[in-house]
C-alpha cells in the first residue's frame, strides 16, 4: 500500500521495528494516516510555526505534521525503540524534523524551536495532565505556545471543557478557561488505537489568549481553587476556612455567595475572590 510520503504504512513500521506496545509509556498508537493528517489539521495552519509533539512513538502523527506543512516539528519521545523509526521519517524531511530521544517532562523546547509555536501530541495518559498543568502555569502569560492540540481520555477532555454548575467542572477547566479558548475538535473511539485503550479519547485545541480574560494572582487562584474543589460538596464558607482570614466577607465582596459551592462559582467569580484574598 503506497502513503502520501513513501513511508511504510504504520503498521508494517511498527512490526519492522519491533515496537510492541508498553503501558508504562501509556502507549496507544494510530495507524491510520488519514486520521493523523485530519489531527494535524486541528492545530491550524502549521507553514508558519514551529511544532513541538511529545510522544510520537512509531511516528503517526508526526508524519500528518510534516505532511500537513508543518516549518518544523521537534518530536521528543522516551522510547529509545522508537528512534530508528522516527529516523526513517527524517530521511524524507531531513531540514524539518528533529528527533530527542529524551522525557518530555525534562526538556526545554525553546533550545530548539523559534516562535510561534504550537503543541500537537497523542500524549501518554499517565503524564498527559502534569504536561497540560506546565503548559497552562507558565511563569509568564502569553507563553511560548500559541496553541495546543492534544489528545487526552474523553472523560479528561470533558473536565477541560466543562462549564459551573456541571459535576466535571472543577480546577482543570478553570486553569484552562481562564488563559485559553477550549474547545474538544475531535472524538475518537477505543479502535483507532493498537492496542486500544478502555475508554474513548478526544483532541482538545487550546488557543493561548494575549491577556487572562480576568485579572487575578495565579499562584493565589490556584490556592483557592485548589481548596476549595477539594471539599466541592460543602459550602465555600466551610471548604475555604483555612484559605484566608475572614473568608465569609471575602466572598461577599467578591460577588459570591457563602452558601454556594465550588462548582457554582464561574471563573470570573474566581478571579474576584483571588483579588479579595491577594489584598492581605
Ligand atoms: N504519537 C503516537 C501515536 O499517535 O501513535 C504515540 C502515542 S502514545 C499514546 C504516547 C507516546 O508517548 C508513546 O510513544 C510513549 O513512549 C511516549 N511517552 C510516554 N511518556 C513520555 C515522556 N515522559 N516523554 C516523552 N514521550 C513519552
Amino acid at each position: 500500500m503506497s502513503t502520501v510520503d513513501g513511508l511504510p504504512p504504520l503498521r508494517a513500521v511498527i512490526e519492522a521495528h519491533g515496537l510492541v506496545a508498553k503501558k508504562s509509556l501509556g502507549q496507544n498508537f494510530l495507524l491510520d494516516l488519514n486520521l493523523t493528517s485530519r489531527i494535524a489539521r486541528q492545530a491550524g495552519d502549521l507553514s508558519k510555526c514551529d511544532v513541538l509533539e511529545v510522544g510520537p512513538g512509531p511516528g503517526g502523527l508526526t508524519r500528518g505534521l510534516l505532511a500537513e506543512g508543518a516549518r518544523k516539528v521537534l518530536a521528543v519521545e522516551k522510547d529509545s525503540r522508537a528512534m530508528a523509526a522516527l529516523a526513517d521519517i527524517q530521511a524524507i524531511y531531513p531540514e524539518r524534523l528533529d528527533i530527542l530521544n529524551a522525557d518530555a517532562l525534562e526538556i526545554d523546547p525553546l533550545e530548539t524551536l523559534t516562535p510561534p509555536v504550537r503543541v500537537v501530541a497523542n500524549l501518554p495518559y499517565n503524564v498527559g495532565t502534569e504536561l497540560l498543568v506546565r503548559w497552562l502555569t507558565p511563569p509568564a502569560w502569553p507563553p511560548y505556545w500559541a496553541s495546543l492540540t492534544l489528545m487526552f481520555q474523553r472523560e479528561v477532555a470533558e473536565r477541560i471543557v466543562a462549564q459551573p454548575g456541571s459535576k466535571k467542572y472543577g480546577r482543570l477547566a478553570i486553569l484552562s478557561q481562564w488563559r485559553t479558548n477550549a474547545r474538544i475538535v475531535m472524538e475518537l473511539p477505543p479502535e483507532a488505537f493498537s492496542p486500544p485503550p478502555k475508554v474513548h479519547s478526544a483532541v482538545v485545541h487550546f488557543e493561548a489568549l494575549p491577556a487572562p480574560r480576568f485579572e487575578a494572582d495565579p499562584k493565589v487562584l490556584e490556592r483557592i481553587v485548589a481548596t476549595g474543589f477539594n471539599q466541592r460538596r460543602k459550602m465555600l464558607r466551610a471548604s475555604l476556612k483555612g484559605a484566608a482570614t475572614d473568608i465569609e466577607d471575602r466572598l461577599i465582596a467578591a460577588g459570591i455567595k457563602p452558601t454556594d459551592r465550588a462548582e457554582q462559582v464561574p471563573i470570573e467569580g474566581w478571579c474576584a475572590l483571588a483579588r479579595e484574598v491577594a489584598k492581605g
